[in-house]
């Protein structure tokens, strides 16, 4: 029932639209045209404004058609990374990829485009639904920020699928937290050959706090990367001052918490070592720390009723979709968060995040299909 032509056009004109995060403004219009189109009530919410991009979330609605249905939501992210600017589609077969210079943006335009041709399908059909509510967020790409400040009092739905992953095989259930982590390392500055012994080199603290870490694949749900040093100066000056950032991610909120504890501690002790007297008084290194989650894990059971859904709608057109864990974060982990039970389905999407991705239209039409199929066996569902 899906209208594979309609689908793919509406993909390949969300992709020329470009929408790099905080610029999403003309693919939202967009799709609140398309949605408005199909007898959906379209709300931009105030997202934008808390993040400082240029519009808000697109948010949907349609009313139950099956008064005793649950009420569903489907979310996709509007945004794409960086380039995304000048992004012209390739059609070729049945594959469609960037040209190269930029990202396609299926990463999330095929979600947006399964989601609105789902809701079209279930509208032109007549097909009985509990209420749908469309969720196209912004600014997924930079911290899920659309999905954190998504007012969830503005929905009815208690659960529902995002459409943001690439196998159309996997349904991802669980996904990371992550803490970002700064560190700004202070020595103390002197001339390198004239007074050495009166410096501290923050570059060198820094190293042996690294050189100590725990760093990679710290254990089979546990990430840990150092991302950026910058610090430093001329050659002939004793560095006072070097700044690092690092990210750690596990699927266990207490293996996350030692691992950020481990890694701060590394670099305090490496501080505590350095010390130095000039004229009688003493001078010591010092470390500054900030950390924050960026964002919370997702941990959704095999029993919830969206697993289940999913899971159901698969088995019905004989396609096998199996539950997983991702080491990535995306806004079902933000959504989660806020009790909006929910799980990540792929919509073919390919080599995301670079200048050759790419997607097979034929993954896209499966996904929508399990999409569309899932919507109806919720509008049978007496509550
Ligand atoms: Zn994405």
């Amino acid at each position: 029932m899906i209208n594979e032509t309609r689908l793919r056009d509406l993909l390949l004109a969300l992709c020329s639209i470009d929408s790099e995060s905080r610029e999403e403004r003309e693919v939202a219009q967009h799709l609140k045209r398309v949605m408005e189109a199909m007898g959906a009530q379209v709300e931009i919410d105030g997202a934008g404004e808390a993040v400082g991009g240029n519009t808000g979330n697109v948010i949907c609605r349609f009313p139950a058609t099956s008064p005793d249905a649950p009420p569903i939501f489907l979310a996709a992210h509007m945004d794409t990374v960086v380039p995304g600017k000048g992004v012209s589609p390739i059609l070729d077969g049945n594959i469609i990829r960037s040209n190269g210079k930029t990202v396609l943006g299926g990463d999330d335009k095929s979600g947006c485009a399964i989601i609105a041709e789902v809701c079209q399908v279930m509208t032109e059909q007549n097909l009985p639904h509990g209420g749908i509510e469309a969720v196209f967020t912004i600014c997924e790409e930079v911290g899920l920020l659309g999905a954190k400040y998504l007012d969830i009092t503005k929905l009815k739905s208690k659960y529902g699928l995002v459409l943001d992953s690439d196998d159309i095989g996997f349904l991802f259930t669980q996904a990371p937290a992550s803490d970002k982590m700064k560190w700004t390392v202070y020595g103390l500055e002197a001339h390198a050959a004239m007074a050495p012994e009166q410096g501290i080199s923050a570059i060198k603290i820094a190293g042996e706090a690294i050189a100590k870490m725990t760093l990679g694949r710290v254990d089979g749900e546990t990430v840990a990367n150092i991302g950026s040093i910058h610090g430093g100066g001329p050659d002939n000056v004793v560095p006072n001052r070097v700044t690092i950032t690092a990210e750690a991610r596990s699927l266990k909120l207490d293996k996350l918490d030692a691992q950020t504890r481990h890694m701060d501690e590394c670099f305090r002790e490496a501080a505590a070592k350095y010390e130095v007297s000039i004229d009688g008084v003493k001078k010591t290194a010092r470390v500054e720390t900030e950390i924050h989650r960026e964002y919370d894990q997702m941990n959704v059971s095999a029993d919830s009723t969206i697993v289940k859904l999913v899971l159901e709608a698969a088995r019905n057109l004989h396609h096998k979709v199996e539950t997983l864990s991702m080491m990535g974060g995306c806004d079902a982990n933000a959504l989660n968060k806020k009790g909006l039970e929910c799980a990540n389905l792929g919509t073919g999407m390919r080599a995301i995040h670079t200048v050759n991705e790419w997607l097979d239209l034929r993954d896209l039409n499966k996904s929508a299909s399990i999409v569309l199929e899932i919507v109806r066996l919720n509008g049978l569902v007496k509550v």
